[in-house]
């Protein structure tokens, strides 16, 4: 057995009691989880500094020297003992607020100690405040960088100091254990990476920080290797197993609209992306495909043309929007199109009718009704189709995996599944959340749109906002006010808004204002949206419940209040709502003048570009990944202990490339034979797979990074 597997409590100095406080509390159970703890920064040992080259901005550093005396200052809370230190040359302070009892006389003047610390310099004088401190021992060896390990309060309370894991760390080390290697021989050899007996002990007691960066670099990579492999694997052996409805044809209704019904010509990347869902449909594998485009890259008309594929070759489809207002104008604009082919389009939601439904039923189960369009309603067991044969879900992170796993079991062959989205992913975060859909990106907008100029006022520029709002208005626009509503029950949210609510109507009489907020019933909140939908009201004041796909093209001004309060992301979505006509949009965001930096860059990235991958990209910088739309629902909680997605790309496109080698040489891992395995777009593309399966791997991950790191353990 290898050392890594040995339980803490066989170490010297740990027993039972504290073994089961560090698996409570730190979740170490293992030498391995001990030995796979990083610690948080390092101390330089290799040398001691003298007091004259102390600077504020040094991490701790190590003096040398001797205590001239002591004194007890200051009363009551103010209370501190206080050192004074010399090096032999110059004076310092050392300080104690805490704990005096025990640190008066423990130390005595004239004796010769070794102080750590950050330098702290307050009023003309360096001081080292609750140092560690040990008597000098000139017969030990100068020693490198030391770690420093990150304890919970809780440990400290119950008297391990941060020292005790330094400790069993090197009684690890000691012993000399043998680590056993978790990567084959070579691809260490041919990417030059650290062994992991290396790499571990240089994270833990390093000679200097380079060697650091390279143990860190060849954990990182492991950790994203067995997670592509875990990825890769998995999406070929559902890519080999899940029988899809083979659309071998394009048949009277794709041709019938396309040469004679379609409303403009498509653009050259909408052409592309069908060319790529087509080649899907033909391999009688299921389809499992993530469609991003910006927010009016027109989705829709990608989704109609496939489903129409679908209805050629005798089956149904389905489209999924997330609110009733989305599905609702999906029904519009594609039963209008339908119709002009003798498509029989239906809308089902919460509200439709129990005759309607009825009938519904009836006509999805007989196979009258050729494309479906609702929201969660179409996912009740009810809901049964004579054949279908592709879903489409609109706007996919309002869905859970499992919900989207419910539409697709309606079938003895499993649909082929496209799910769009508006909120573009950057691609490392791709590569992994949704490292087993193939992607398809529109990155072309139709022609004649003007990108929309995104501006930052503050309040005193009230004023010029309204008045350029109003000449918009005049032109015949319509306009967006959003106000932030973090939680529907923050009261003073809702007052905000209602007084932006009353401010507007006072502003702007001659005008019809509509107002929306998510804690209005569905049905109101319906009647006032399609007041602005038909252009009736010229100004809606709302909260975010518009994020989502409404598609007014007449309106040309987004105006977004305290922008200081929402995501970039979020704002990015707001922005989307304007700029769908042929006229020059605006998005205004106001905000108050005194921002933190971190907000007001985040503000200036939105002002500075209108590519939402960009966007995206500065969002995940600034975020991190884990706070990403898309990670949170994807199910999957990363438990990436090296890696940063944000930050190691290159290295995860090493890992992703490196595991897709391996699963094509060594097939024997993923048990199928080579030519079973469609790898074909490996690297360049994710792979297909189903939306659940992120569920199974999620636990599959789990497993993974609990366990060791076996390569037996792969297949
Ligand atoms: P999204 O990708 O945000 O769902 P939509 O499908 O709603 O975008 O399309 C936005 C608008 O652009 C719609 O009014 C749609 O009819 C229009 N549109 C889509 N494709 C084209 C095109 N190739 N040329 C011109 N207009 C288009
Ligand atoms: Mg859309």
């Amino acid at each position: 057995m290898s050392i890594l597997q040995t339980d803490l409590k066989f170490l010297k100095g740990v027993g039972e009691t504290r073994a089961k406080l560090l698996a409570s509390e730190m979740g170490l159970h293992s030498v391995r989880d001990l030995l796979y703890t990083a610690p948080i920064r390092y101390i330089d040992r290799s040398r001691f500094y003298s007091i004259s080259e102390l600077r504020e901005d040094m991490p701790a550093v190590q003096v040398k020297g001797r205590f001239v005396r002591f004194s007890m200052e200051g009363e009551g809370a103010k209370r501190r003992y206080v050192g004074v230190f010399s090096d032999g040359r110059s004076l310092m302070q050392v300080t104690w607020f805490r704990s005096l009892k025990y640190i008066v006389d423990k130390f005595v003047p004239g004796k010769e100690y070794v102080l750590m610390c950050k330098p702290n310099f307050y009023k003309g004088i360096y001081s080292f405040i609750h140092p560690e401190i040990e008597p000098f021992d000139p017969d030990k060896p100068p020693a490198g960088l030391q770690g420093v390990y990150s304890l919970p309060d809780t440990l400290r309370r119950r008297n391990f100091s941060p020292r005790f894991l330094t400790g069993l760390v090197s009684q690890i080390f000691e012993r000399g254990a043998v680590i056993s290697e978790t990567l084959p021989a070579e691809i260490l050899a041919m990417h030059n990476l650290m062994p992991l007996g290396t790499a571990l002990r240089v994270i833990h007691q390093p000679k200097d920080m380079a060697s650091v960066t390279k143990a860190r670099e060849r954990l990182k990579f492991e950790e994203l290797f067995y997670l592509q492999l875990h990825i890769l694997r998995y999406a070929v052996r559902r890519n080999n197993s899940i029988r899809g409805q083979i659309f071998g044809t394009v048949g009277r209704h794709f041709n019938d609209f396309y040469t004679s019904h379609l409303p403009f010509p498509l653009t050259g990347a909408q052409k592309r992306v069908i060319r790529e869902i087509r080649r899907d449909m033909r391999t009688g594998l299921q389809m499992n495909r993530l469609l991003q485009g910006d927010v009016g890259s027109g989705k829709t008309m990608v989704a109609f043309l496939c489903m129409l594929i679908a209805v050629d070759n005798d089956c149904q489809a389905c489209l999924m929007a997330p609110t009733e207002i989305l599905a609702t104008q999906h029904y519009d604009t594609i039963s209008a199109w339908g119709a002009a082919i003798g498509l029989n389009v239906r809308l089902l939601t919460g509200s439709t009718r129990a005759s309607a439904r009825k009938e519904i039923d009836a006509g999805l189960t007989s196979g009258d009704i050729d494309i479906l369009i609702g929201t969660h309603a179409v996912i009740e067991d009810r809901v049964q189709f004579h054949n279908l044969g592709m879903v489409v879900i609109d706007e996919q992170h309002r869905f859970g995996v499992a919900q989207r796993a419910r539409l697709w079991q309606k079938n003895s062959i499993a649909p082929h599944v496209l799910v769009m989205t508006a909120t573009p992913i950057p691609r490392t975060l791709a590569m992994t959340v949704y490292g087993d859909l193939k992607v398809s990106v529109i990155d072309e907008l139709p022609p004649g749109r003007k990108p929309v100029t995104t501006l930052l006022r503050y309040e005193e520029s009230r004023f010029q906002v309204y008045r350029a709002l109003h000449a918009e208005l005049l032109k015949g626009r319509q306009a967006y006010i959003v106000y932030p509503l973090i939680s529907e029950n923050e009261k003073s949210d809702l007052k905000s808004l209602e007084e932006g609510y009353e401010a507007i109507r006072e502003k702007f009489p001659s005008f019809k204002v509509c107002f929306v907020h998510g804690r209005m019933k569905p049905s109101e909140k319906e009647r006032e949206m399609r007041r602005f939908v038909s252009g009736e009201a010229r100004i809606l004041v709302a909260t975010t419940v518009i994020e989502v796909g409404v598609n007014v093209p007449n309106a040309s001004v987004m105006i977004i209040e305290n922008a200081e309060r929402f995501g970039l992301s979020q704002l990015h979505q707001l922005r989307g709502r304007v700029g769908r006509g042929a006229d020059q949009s605006y998005c205004i965001l106001m905000s108050k003048q005194n921002i933190a930096a971190l907000t007001r860059k985040r503000l200036n990235v939105m002002t500075e570009t209108t590519d939402g991958f960009v966007v995206s990209e500065a969002d995940m910088r600034m975020r991190g990944p884990g706070d990403m739309e898309g990670t949170q629902q994807s199910g999957i909680a990363f438990n990436l202990q090296y890696a940063n997605l944000a930050s190691d790309g290159q290295i995860l496109q090493l890992a992703r490339n490196v595991a897709a080698s391996v699963l094509l040489g060594n097939p024997q891992i993923s048990g199928l034979a080579p030519e079973q395995l469609a790898l074909d777009d490996i690297g360049a593309h994710p792979l297909p797979l189903s939306l659940g399966s992120l569920n199974i791997l999620a636990s599959e991950l789990k497993t993974r990074f609990s366990g060791q790191h076996d390569w037996s353990r792969i297949s």
